[in-house]
């Protein structure tokens, strides 16, 4: 059961995540459920943007066949640990507990029946649920690091609609294609 917790305005952040779609809102709601205080800031003015447009307006969230020969990549151990920690039916059983009805089509192809809306507002639930905020309408202008105590802390200047200095304790994570 997710750890329900009331979003507040901190100015601190265990984790900052820059961008607000799939990547990001995974990443966010992984960390809110380990406890860490985290706040997704994106440019845009709405939240998956891209999540809407895939599979035709109707995802194509997963298959049923993810196997590490699927993926390139410089390190092909890579997918091999990250697979086996993250299979294909862990994210079928976050869709399956969100009642999010969904169909097979060819090669284990798995996409919603109804819209790619569900997939997206399902990440954003979950994201609430552990308490992780989201900003929109946010630019980035400045990320700087800076010891501090025995660490380091990065300091993020945000833009006017934000109106604050954010400071992330922990982890600064670039969930986009900068
Ligand atoms: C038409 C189309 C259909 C697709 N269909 C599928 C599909 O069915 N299944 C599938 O798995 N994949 C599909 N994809 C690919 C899919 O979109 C990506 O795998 C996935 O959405 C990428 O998510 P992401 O979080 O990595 O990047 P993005 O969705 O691109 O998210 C990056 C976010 O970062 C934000 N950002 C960027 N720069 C900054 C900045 N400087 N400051 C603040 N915010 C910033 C952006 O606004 C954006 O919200 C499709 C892609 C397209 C274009």
């Amino acid at each position: 059961m997710t750890n329900q917790r009331n979003a507040q305005n901190h100015t601190h952040y265990d984790v900052v995540i820059i961008g607000a779609g799939a990547s990001g809102l995974y990443c966010a709601l992984t960390a809110g459920r380990r406890g860490r205080r985290v706040l997704v800031l994106d440019h845009a003015n709405k939240a998956g943007k891209k999540i809407l447009m895939s599979g035709g307006g109707r995802c194509n969230f997963t298959n049923y066949f993810v196997e590490p020969e699927h993926f390139i990549g410089a390190n092909p151990h890579f997918c091999k640990s990250a697979l086996s920690r993250y299979p294909s039916w862990e994210f079928i059983g976050m869709v399956e507990s969100h009642k999010i009805a969904y169909h097979e089509r060819e090669h284990g192809q798995l996409f919603c029946d109804d819209s790619a809306q569900d997939i997206l507002s399902m990440l954003l639930d979950e994201c609430t649920a552990v308490g992780v905020q989201v900003k929109l309408n946010a630019q980035i202008d400045h990320v700087k690091t800076a010891a501090h105590d025995n660490g380091e802390r990065f300091y993020l200047t945000t833009s006017k609609k934000l109106g604050k200095k954010r400071h992330c304790e922990r982890h600064s994570i670039f969930a986009n294609r900068l």
